[in-house]
């Protein structure tokens, strides 16, 4: 098993296919965002090369993202090559516009879950936040992934003040119709668009507050332990938990088990600090499987411990479409 120098075990790798995306989410990049030049990013078979390495090192759980992982086209290819390298827990987040067309597909490949992001089920304002995205397309992909078995289906919604602070209990009415968990996620500043998250963080305090004022009493679960990086709490009825994702308030750096691995081929050890180990090169040079191995479990054991927000230290180098969130 992977170790940090704090003795965290580090067994859960996110995979950034692709930098690309479909939509332009406001506190994820800006309108006019300049992608890497396609040299620079991983071949399909460097990512699954770098993920063999991490399964070797102990790691059981893999998430693709992006950018947009539907957009990259051999998305189905590097799904089966993960599913067949055997970790107990493959699944993946999307913004759910492509996944009419491809949940069937995704199962079939091997696929277990996915996480969508839905950050209102107002078509206006969720044009206004994605830029570019439909709702109803990405409901129709909600229930295309439920019905292919990509479940149990979690919905990721990023609150941001005066674009749908006001939606967040209509989002948790959801678990009251449907088994779909819904995580409320704070937004976090990053590079470009840091200050625009700074502005407009809402913090989990004041959306609990929100919800329970027009749906009534949430109840904590599993005495406030994690669910991974969600903390989960119950309306009375629901048949799904409501998440939160509290980077900013409530941080959860000491259970962190996870390392990111960039479309570029740089293995971004936490998500809100710019330290990265360069996998790339040490592909692109030739380096063997052991080598590659050495390397990652090397750059693992320098992990920092936590982020630094707190002492405003903000991560200026990439946005979050380009680490893979
Ligand atoms: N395109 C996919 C999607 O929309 O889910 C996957 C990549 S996206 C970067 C992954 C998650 O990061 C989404 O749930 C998105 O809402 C979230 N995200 C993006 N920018 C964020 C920010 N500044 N703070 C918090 N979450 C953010």
């Amino acid at each position: 098993m992977a170790q940090d120098s704090y003795g965290r075990n580090i067994h859960y790798l996110r995979v950034s296919l692709t930098d690309r995306c479909n939509l332009r989410c406001v506190y994820c990049m800006p309108e006019e965002m300049h992608f890497a030049p396609r040299q620079e990013l991983l071949t399909s078979d460097e990512i699954l090369t770098v993920a063999r390495a991490a399964l070797d090192l102990g790691f059981d759980k893999i998430r693709l993202t992006g950018g947009e992982p539907t957009v990259h086209p051999d998305l189905l290819y590097i799904v089966r090559g993960m599913a067949s390298l055997g970790f107990s827990k493959l699944s993946m987040t999307t913004n759910g516009l492509r996944l009419k067309e491809l949940a069937r597909l995704l199962k079939e490949a091997g696929l277990e879950r996915v996480n969508v992001s839905v950050d209102t089920l107002d078509e206006e304002k969720f044009h206004r936040i994605t830029r570019w995205g439909k709702l109803e397309t990405v409901m129709q992909g909600l229930h295309a992934a439920e019905q292919a078995g990509l479940t149990p289906l979690k919905l990721n919604a990023v609150v941001v003040r005066g674009y749908n602070d006001d939606d967040v209990a209509d989002l948790a009415a959801l678990t009251l119709k449907h088994p779909w968990q819904v995580r409320f996620i704070e937004m976090m500043p990053f590079g470009e668009v840091a200050q625009f998250a700074l502005d407009g963080v809402v913090k989990q305090h004041e959306i609990i507050e929100r919800i329970e004022a027009k749906l009534g009493p949430l109840e904590l679960m599993d005495d406030g332990r994690l669910d991974g990086e969600a903390r989960l709490y119950r309306l009375r009825n629901a048949q799904a938990a409501i998440g939160f994702i509290s980077t900013v308030s409530n941080p959860f750096c000491s259970s962190c088990g996870r390392v990111r691995l960039t479309a570029d081929g740089k293995l971004r050890l936490c998500l809100l600090r710019d330290d990265e180990g360069d996998l790339r090169s040490l592909l692109r040079a030739g380096a063997s499987f052991e080598e590659l191995r050495e390397q990652m479990s090397g750059m693992i054991f320098r992990k920092p411990w936590g982020h630094g927000l707190p002492e405003h230290i903000i991560p200026e180098r990439r946005v979050m479409s380009q680490i893979g969130g």
